[in-house]
């Protein structure tokens, strides 16, 4: 294992009712049907969920891939296990390979990859070559629409397309807990814009989309964390923040194309390139 990409996990210092299992996962129960599955001790600090009800789970992104997810997964999970990855970048499809056919969102960009019932993401969807990765060969189950809802058990889920961040980013909105599971649309600390994919315009118009859609007591459970006062603990994040990095975005595409970095508030740091403050 490279130690640049890994912290010893010896150094790992966890918030209160979180716990460590295989000596790689932190775990928190959001609530009796949502387990946060993190990785503190990977650089990225990835959080997926495990989302449950009834006989059904989904696992809303597989990962980084460093250590089997489907171990955890398989202490937690119910009987029939869906994965679902919120977009293609290489640190939330580590363990996609694990969990047979897998859904995916219906998305022009997505179905132009399939082949026989199978995807690979191309390197400018997947980034993998930031970590030395190559893109794995996946079976797709189900094309969910973004738009359209759907259940796991007797839980409801609207799927909604937000680019910004890459163009194939996807979030889950779950009205009956008033949660949206934002992947790396939003996300405490640098939140990465500079990346090839991103684009300014497309965060702005999907900021809109869901502040006009979101309730004020929204919570936001996102796919990376980072350490807070020295532990680690499941990311969250507000209405308000979506207003800070809505109001961070339109600032900079008021500004002649450059690169950078924008502090958004207490809790992000918008990370930039000019060519995402141009790409529409
Ligand atoms: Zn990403």
């Amino acid at each position: 294992m490279s130690s640049a990409l890994e912290s010893p996990i010896s150094e790992i210092r966890l918030a209160p009712g979180l716990w460590l299992e295989d000596d790689w996962y932190a775990l928190k129960w959001r609530d009796g049907g949502t387990l946060a599955i993190g990785e503190p001790a990977y650089h990225q600090c990835n959080w997926s969920y495990l989302i449950s009800d009834g006989d059904e789970s989904l696992l809303w992104d597989t990962g980084s891939g460093r250590r089997p997810i489907a171990t955890v997964v398989s202490r937690h999970g119910r009987r029939k296990v869906t994965a679902f990855p919120s977009h293609m970048h290489y640190d939330h499809l580590g363990g996609v390979r694990d969990f047979g056919p897998v859904m995916l969102a219906d998305l022009a960009c997505l179905r132009a990859l399939e082949k026989h019932g199978r995807v690979t993401p191309p390197e400018e969807l997947y980034l993998g070559a930031y970590e030395n990765l190559t893109a794995p060969r996946f079976e797709v189950g189900f094309w969910q629409r973004p738009g359209e809802t759907f259940t796991i058990g007797a839980r409801r889920f609207e799927l909604l397309h937000t680019p910004g961040h890459s163009p194939d980013s996807v979030a889950l909105w779950e009205p009956g807990r008033v949660r949206l599971y934002a992947a790396d649309f939003i996300y405490p600390g640098e939140v990465y814009a500079q990346i090839p994919g991103a684009s300014l315009p497309a965060y702005a118009r999907s900021l809109r989309q869901l502040l006009a859609l979101l309730p004020r007591d929204v919570e936001i459970l996102c796919a990376h964390g980072q350490e807070r006062a020295g532990m680690h603990d499941m990311p969250a994040l507000g209405h308000a923040d979506l207003e800070d990095l809505l109001h961070a975005v339109e600032a900079l595409l008021a500004e002649a194309p450059h690169d950078g970095a924008r502090r958004v508030n207490a809790e992000m740091e918008l990370l930039y390139s000019a060519a995402a403050i141009t790409q529409g």
